[in-house]
């Protein structure tokens, strides 16, 4: 047993036994509480060139206190509701296969024909937060975006078919509660730590560092290994990004789960909490890496 499955233990008792005393965490889109703890393994990653820049866009807000705002932003602006996810065909080829991978052409295109998804809406940011001409309310509003989408393409739902709303429409039981396949992802398994978003980013933090060998006994060799796991982790782009969401949406988040009916509980909490542990821990090294890159 990972010494993160050790440390989920006691916060699990904890639950049990708290369970009559605290409402229940209710949330939406990676949850609120994903989107934050992406932005706070973000935070913790950046340059500190980049950190100063961050922090004179967002005037006294956190990189976490923004994470959210978009889904706000949806409804103020249904248009800017697409770049939220990707939706990949079912079927793709002759004999019709699942899609082995993300395809811009195919997949991020919106209503009207133009670039329109997760993907190409980071990069559009990207190009906005870069460019010193822009003003600064601008350079903001893209910050704000891509803290929130780097955060949303990290969610497999998010990378999911559009016929069942990335999961939205196959309603089922998790733990004997109404919820259904999209928000078991967005925030059933991650409420299920029972952690504040601070520890549950510096339990990440922790598995990163505990899989870079002894930190005690040989320093050197440890920051070392911490930092090639963290470079390893930060490469890739944007569309094997979205791919390797889509791959463990298939796999790991539709697996057998019928359309209707299914009761989910501790089997597939316990097969996929470390799934969606390692995607926020990927999202926030990746989302400290676009705007290092960005803003250097
Ligand atoms: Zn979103």
């Amino acid at each position: 047993m990972s010494s993160a499955s050790l440390k989920r233990i006691a916060p699990i008792a904890l639950a049990l036994s708290l369970i009559v005393l605290l409402p229940a965490r209710t949330s939406h889109a990676w949850g609120p509480s994903g989107h934050r703890i992406v932005a706070i393994v973000a935070r913790h990653h950046l340059d500190n060139g980049v950190k100063l820049k961050v922090a004179g866009l967002l005037g006294g807000d956190s990189l976490e206190d923004v994470a959210n705002w978009a889904d706000d932003e949806r409804e103020r602006r249904p248009e800017t509701s697409e770049w939220h996810f990707v939706n990949f065909p079912r079927r793709v080829g002759s004999p019709p296969r699942l899609p082995a991978g993300f395809v811009r052409s195919r997949d991020c295109v919106d209503r009207n024909g133009e670039p329109g998804c997760v993907v190409t809406a980071i990069e559009k940011y990207k190009a906005i937060l870069g460019d010193t001409t822009k003003s600064n309310a601008d350079r903001l509003e893209a910050l704000k975006f891509i803290v929130h989408f780097v955060g949303d393409m990290h969610q497999p739902m998010h990378c999911s078919f559009a016929d069942d709303r990335g999961g939205n429409n196959i309603k089922l039981l998790w733990f004997n509660r109404q919820s259904n396949l999209h928000r078991i992802w967005d925030s059933g398994i991650i409420g299920r730590a029972n952690l504040s978003e601070e520890e549950f980013a510096d339990e990440l933090e922790a598995v990163l560092e505990d899989q870079s060998g002894d930190e005690e006994f040989a320093v050197a060799a440890w920051k070392a290994n911490l930092q090639s796991k963290i470079n390893t982790l930060q490469s890739g782009t944007l569309d094997q990004w979205a791919t390797d969401a889509f791959k463990i949406a298939v796999k790991d988040g539709y697996d057998n789960v019928p359309k209707t009916g299914a009761r989910l509980g501790a089997t597939y909490y316990s097969k996929n909490w470390q799934i969606v542990d390692d995607q926020l821990t990927k999202g926030g090294l990746r989302l400290a890496k676009i705007l290092n890159d960005t803003l250097r």
